[in-house]
């Protein structure tokens, strides 16, 4: 598979990251004919984010038929919205079953990646020395794994356990322990019904409420599990209607009161009346801004746990961290033995901390310092042969990501058979497309939900750098034409052919 030179392996790609990105990146190259490639994962083990996210209560908002490969669908999803052990033993079974073991490198941290343009060839190297060569780098290492802890006085003088959502530590038992947990998003709504089962007290840090609609969850039984097997057109069927559904909610991110943000709306505050009755409460859990600004969170039991005899919700900014729990502004002090910090990820980076350059020794992170951009979310014009799957501007409010990775790697698959059947050096896509489709995207995205009043981790300096501009179906029409029209594409020069070429 890797044939090493000088201590150099030489492979045709090289895969960053080991979640559903990078997984459906080895499956598509492989499927595709392509045998020669690497996986590079830092964690010890495949899943990326459900790995990393193991935290009690950690499951799917998309409904499992759907939040799967198209290629791999699985008829004996335990039930609607499957947990993260479940999803994590799904893509450890995608990884056995489409060959990609052999192909792993696991707790390897790909640490900078170098373009030659004269060869056509990625250099990557790992923090532990070793060194790769490849003609196409794919980079699916998502938008969601950088932990953010907020610069908040006094972090570092707390006595007892403190640690990020995504950074659990396995083993922590919560029974008779006074618990603090920082932030309301998706990941918060999730963990507090769970911690709030076992914990003595806790406190419920909320600097701003979420919109929160019911979660339509429940367990499938065994005679639908094998409907599901024996016909596989049933599931297939659960799952169009599943996407078609979901579709339909984009319509809501348009902007503000549009008919399906006023159907959310009703469906969140309907939730609200039914599950608090406290009228200030009530006041306090509702958002000021408009529905979908912030991701919609799909929760039925986050109020339910707010109620309990040992939970408070606290809204006073933190003032600071101390020995034994927390101060607020106001004055007043939490107990704790346990701070949960589920504020979120650094969002705007996107490759960081791998560093990585490309023709005349251009750093993507300095392209980016105003805001990630690159064309149709997945190639960035003087980054050669890269490819960023959920990559700038993929990320949706009301659909399954693994649809749009894998609308990328239509996209990426026909760029590659290109490249190889021409015997190119490589195709870089030009600075006007770029700037032309962004233009175009940031127009679109001035009008939808996320433009408006509220903060959101899909802003950075106000520019909108996450988020799709429009409906998955768009996105699809948009990566299904290899454009390149809007590529330079570089002949193999007769320097190039003396050296000896990459595998
Ligand atoms: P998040 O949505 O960014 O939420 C972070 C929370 O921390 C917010 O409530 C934020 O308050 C709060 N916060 C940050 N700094 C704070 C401070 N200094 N003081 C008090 N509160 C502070 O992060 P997340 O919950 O981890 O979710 C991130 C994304 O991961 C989600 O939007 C979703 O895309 C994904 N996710 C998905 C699922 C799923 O079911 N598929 C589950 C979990 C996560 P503000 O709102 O005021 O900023």
């Amino acid at each position: 598979m890797e044939k090493a030179a000088a201590g150099i392996a030489d492979v045709t790609a090289v895969i960053v990251g080991a979640g559903m990105s990078g997984l459906l990146a080895g499956a598509r190259l492989k499927r595709g004919g392509l045998d020669s490639f690497v996986i590079l994962e830092k964690s010890d083990g495949v899943g990326g984010t459900w790995y990393d996210n193991r935290y009690p209560g950690a499951a799917c908002d998309v409904p499992s038929h759907l939040y799967s490969y198209s290629f791999r669908t699985k008829s004996d999803w335990s039930r609607m919205f499957a947990e993260q052990p479940e999803i994590l033993d799904y893509f450890r079974d995608v990884a056995k079953a489409e060959g990609l073991r052999p192909h792993l490198r696991l707790n390897t941290e790909a640490m900078s990646a170098d373009f030659d343009e004269r060869m056509g060839q990625w250099h990557v190297r790992a923090k532990d020395g070793r060194r790769w060569r490849a003609r196409f780098l794919i980079i699916g290492t998502g938008q969601l794994n950088k932990p953010h802890i907020p610069n908040i006085p006094g972090y570092g003088d707390f006595a007892g356990h403190q640690f990020h959502s995504a950074r659990w530590k396995d083993g922590v038992r919560f029974a008779g322990k006074h618990v603090i947990v920082v932030g309301t998003g998706a990941s918060a709504a999730q963990l507090v019904p769970r911690v709030a089962e076992e914990a003595a007290n806790l406190v419920v840090v909320q600097r701003s409420p979420n919109w929160m609609i019911p979660r339509p969850d429940a367990e499938f039984p065994s005679a639908l599990k094998t409907a599901f097997k024996l016909f596989p057109p049933l599931r297939q069927l659960l799952r169009g209607y599943i996407y078609l559904r979901n579709e339909l909610n984009w319509q809501a991110f348009t902007g503000d009161n549009r008919f399906m943000s006023r159907y959310l709306k009703r469906q969140a505050l309907k939730q609200l009346e039914e599950q608090v009755d406290d009228p200030e409460l009530r006041k306090t859990l509702t958002p000021d801004y408009p529905i979908g600004c912030k991701r919609i969170l799909i929760c039925s039991d986050y109020y339910p746990a707010l109620l309990r005899g040992n939970v408070q919700l606290e809204t006073s900014p933190i003032e600071r961290v101390t020995a034994t729990g927390m101060k607020m502004a106001g004055g007043t002090r939490h107990k704790a033995d346990i701070i949960i910090w589920a504020t979120g990820f650094d969002t705007g980076s996107f490759v960081a901390p791998l560093q990585i350059s490309g023709r005349e020794g251009r750093h993507l992170a300095d392209m980016w310092k105003n805001g990630a951009e690159a064309h149709k979310g997945t190639v960035v014009s003087g980054f050669p042969n890269l490819f960023v799957l959920y990559g700038p501007n993929t990320n949706l409010g009301h659909n399954s990501i693994i649809f749009m990775a894998e609308r990328q790697m239509d996209y990426v698959m026909k760029i590659i058979e290109t490249v190889l059947q021409r015997d190119l050096r490589f195709a870089d896509v030009t600075n006007d497309a770029q700037r032309a489709s962004n233009e175009r995207l940031q127009r679109k995205l001035a009008s939808t939900v996320w433009a408006g009043s509220c903060e959101s981790w899909y802003k950075h300096d106000g520019k909108i750098v996450n988020n799709w501009s429009s409906s998955t179906l768009d996105f699809m029409r948009h990566a299904r034409t290899l454009d390149l029209e809007n590529f330079e594409l570089g002949l193999r020069s007769a320097r190039a052919e003396e050296e000896p070429a990459a595998a």
